[in-house]
């Protein structure tokens, strides 16, 4: 028999991701910090692997699988729309597709919502090979501009110390969408230590309300409307696009 697809946590022939793996992956619980950031698995061993091969090999199968386990496993609902913080262009461009994208799209396939790029990179470059002062710093994003009050959820692959997603948030709640639910897919044993088990979704749920801004409240089908449109045009490049938002 011949086996064109590995096992994305052991690399045995079969399926993206075999059952052994995936019942080492079920047997960890998600986290949650105080801000709200929530984080599926924890990245090490076959957590670890799986996070890695989304980024490496196999990715849309293995995006498939980790999207399907964070909705699962976070227990997201009723988000109008899902985005995910963008890797630095340069990065992307090496790898030829943002992994945050991959596992937003196939998160929002998952829970059968729109999918949207609401944000761009300032500046700031690649999180990875930085000291741990200026990951703290984090990234600073753009986001286009929201009128409605919607229910976003930010997906990045994996929390570091938590900045990436909150700039991303900040970006967003300044273009005025309503309420940011952030979800990665793994957090690092570091990254782990200011978290908690998430037991309960209200827990996560209402303590990311309890930070924003504005407050969460279903948003008007128009308004819905209005973002999913404009933000489906083609060719809005951060640089000329007159619909972003100012963030800072
Ligand atoms: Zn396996």
């Amino acid at each position: 028999m011949f086996f064109a697809t590995l096992c994305a946590g052991c690399n045995q022939p079969g399926e993206s991701l075999c059952h052994r793996c995936r019942f080492s992956l079920a047997a960890t619980p998600s986290h949650v910090d105080e801000s709200g950031i929530m984080a599926a698995l924890a990245f090490e061993g076959v957590a670890r692997q799986v996070v890695h091969g989304l980024k490496y090999r196999n990715r849309r199968a293995v995006a498939r699988e980790v999207a399907r386990l964070m909705v699962r496993r976070l227990r997201v609902r009723s988000v109008d729309v899902v985005t995910w913080a963008p890797t630095s262009g340069a990065r992307a461009r090496r790898r030829g597709y943002d992994q945050a994208e991959l596992l937003a799209r196939a998160v929002a396939a998952e829970l059968k919502v729109p999918c949207r790029r609401l944000l761009y990179r300032s500046h700031g470059g690649s999180q990875t090979g930085h000291s741990r002062a200026e990951r703290l710093r984090g990234p600073s994003f753009r986001a286009r501009s929201s009128h409605g009050r919607l229910r976003v959820l930010l997906i990045d692959d994996v929390v570091t110390t938590g900045a990436t997603l909150t700039a991303a948030r900040e970006a967003l709640l300044q273009a005025g969408v309503g309420t940011v639910i952030c979800a990665a897919a793994a957090a690092t044993p570091s990254a782990l230590q200011s978290m908690r088990p998430a037991r309960r979704r209200t827990a996560a749920i209402a303590s990311v309300a309890s930070t924003s801004t504005h407050t969460p409240r279903i948003p008007t089908p128009s308004a819905a409307e209005t973002l999913l449109t404009t933000s489906s045009r083609k060719a809005v490049r951060p640089a000329s696009a007159p619909s972003l938002a100012r963030a800072s």
